[in-house]
């Protein structure tokens, strides 16, 4: 999506002769729909068990045949197409644990390829972009799509053509959800894969469901937002459902599970509170990105900002033990505005899986020179690595020995964690690369009426003058 800014506005190819079959919504019983808050509803898009479909889409002869996709070097399972969940190939699942089991199913198996699986995903979600005005990139398989009213009176049909475009112009399968919410679209999404009368579109709004029935019959944990430690808490207090979580007293639910806790419960309860600051972080992945403090215009601040932010993941993929595949970045115009707008995301591929940031913040500003375009006033960006696995049990690569590498390597490894050490005395950017720029840049978040960091920063100590 290259193009100029007027091939950034939805094309309205949304016709009749794409949404098959009959449908027994709201809209076609001719009845009005009440729109949440807001005035949209929302679609989540999620590609299904995407690095297997995308191993198969160049490979026809797989279909129906079991696929599995493996970490780098070979080590776990990290995707697994419809026929090898029903072998009970387990996720994660050490390659060396299920080699047999592998062999006898005749189950075909690929090395992560996250070259492909960045391209396809763009290509997943350029072509959603034809059927819809807007679309919010969420992980590398997944987005949401606010729908508008005009659409949103037929969330379902939107829903199938959706399907039917990618299908037939990239030829991956998603399922979509529809909620009043970003949290009931994922919920929604979730639902609409495991029942196959729903044909992958499932709408979870008052109007078409008992939203009671159907959030008691999900387990509390499966909430989009709800981590393993306070879905842990929560069973502990008997609530055992996403319905228990939604009729929990919404005091006790901020004390216990913070602003965020309870930002989730009032999105189960319809009302759209998140915004696209404070979603949660897509499972298996580290991200940093942030609104700026001042809109800017040119390359340069948009490189340091870039900078920063992958600075800050890869600094907390090593505080993790992680090294990352892939970084993807993201920029972007203002979401709310009467000036052209533009929204992009690209996938850059490492090399090798890496913690290092001077190596990480080199490739993430190939991909921002790739998707920057002059003439637009940008207002947020963003960092993701994904591909992440721990940096401890990875094997060397022969290609690191090879070309002399090793011991730079070594040496690049002692770097970061010296800086981490620096940093984690003196505080966050206290040493930075370059490239990060001057951190009272006018980018950065506004803070202008931030109260001193009394007790956290040296030069921020308070000062007491004695005479
Ligand atoms: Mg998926």
């Amino acid at each position: 999506m290259h193009g100029p800014p007027e091939s950034q506005e939805p094309c309205g190819t949304f016709g009749p002769d794409e949404t098959t079959g009959a449908t027994s919504t709201a809209a076609s019983r001719g009845e009005a729909r009440r729109l949440p808050r807001g005035g949209v509803l929302w679609a989540l898009v999620d590609c299904n068990n995407f690095y297997a479909s995308c191993e198969r889409l160049f490979r026809p002869d797989l279909k129906g045949r079991p696929v599995v996709v493996l970490s780098n070097n070979d080590g776990c399972v990290i995707a697994r197409s419809a026929e090898a969940k029903a072998l009970g190939v387990p996720m994660g699942a050490p390659e060396f644990k299920v080699r047999d089991m592998l062999r006898a199913h005749d189950v075909a198996v690929f090395s992560s390829n996250y070259a492909l699986y960045g391209d396809l995903s763009q290509r997943v979600m350029r072509t959603l972009a034809t059927v819809v005005p807007r679309v919010e990139v969420y992980s590398i398989d997944e987005a949401f799509i606010p729908l508008p009213a005009a659409l949103a009176a037929d969330p379902v049909a939107v829903g199938r053509t959706l399907r039917q475009r990618v299908a037939q112009w990239v030829g991956i399968p998603v399922s979509v959800g529809v909620g009043p919410t970003r949290t009931l679209a994922k919920l929604a999404n979730r639902l609409s894969k495991q029942d196959s009368a729903y044909g992958n579109v499932f709408d979870l709004t008052p109007e078409t469901v008992d939203m009671d029935r159907v959030l008691a019959s999900v387990d509390v944990g499966d909430v989009w937002g709800v981590g393993r430690r306070s879905a842990e808490m929560l069973r502990g207090r008997g609530i055992l459902t996403a319905r228990a979580l939604r009729d929990a007293d919404p005091l006790w639910v901020r004390q216990r599970m913070t602003v965020t806790g309870w930002r989730t419960q009032q999105e189960l309860r319809g009302m759209p509170c998140l915004t696209d600051d404070d979603l949660p972080v897509p499972r298996r992945s580290i991200r940093s990105s942030r609104s700026f403090g001042q809109m800017v215009r040119t390359l340069e601040p948009l490189r340091e900002a870039v900078a920063t932010f992958t600075a800050r993941a890869v600094a907390k993929a090593r505080a993790e033990g992680l090294v990352a595949s892939c970084i993807e970045v993201h920029i972007r115009t203002p979401r709310h505005t009467e000036r052209p707008r533009y929204d992009e995301t690209t996938t850059i591929t490492l090399p090798c899986p890496t913690a290092d940031t001077g190596l990480c913040i080199r490739h993430a500003l190939t991909g921002l020179e790739r998707i920057f375009r002059e003439g637009y006033l940008y207002a947020k960006a963003g960092v993701t690595l994904f591909g992440l696995e721990p940096a401890a049990g990875r094997q060397g690569s022969l290609l690191d020995l090879l070309d002399g590498s090793h011991e730079h390597k070594a040496r690049r490894e002692r770097l970061m964690a010296a800086l981490d050490a620096v940093n984690l005395r003196h505080g966050r950017g206290s040493i930075r690369h370059g490239a990060e720029g001057d951190p009272g840049a006018a980018w950065h978040m506004s803070q202008k009426y931030r109260s001193p960091r009394y007790t956290t920063a040296w030069e921020e100590l308070p000062e007491v003058l004695c005479r």
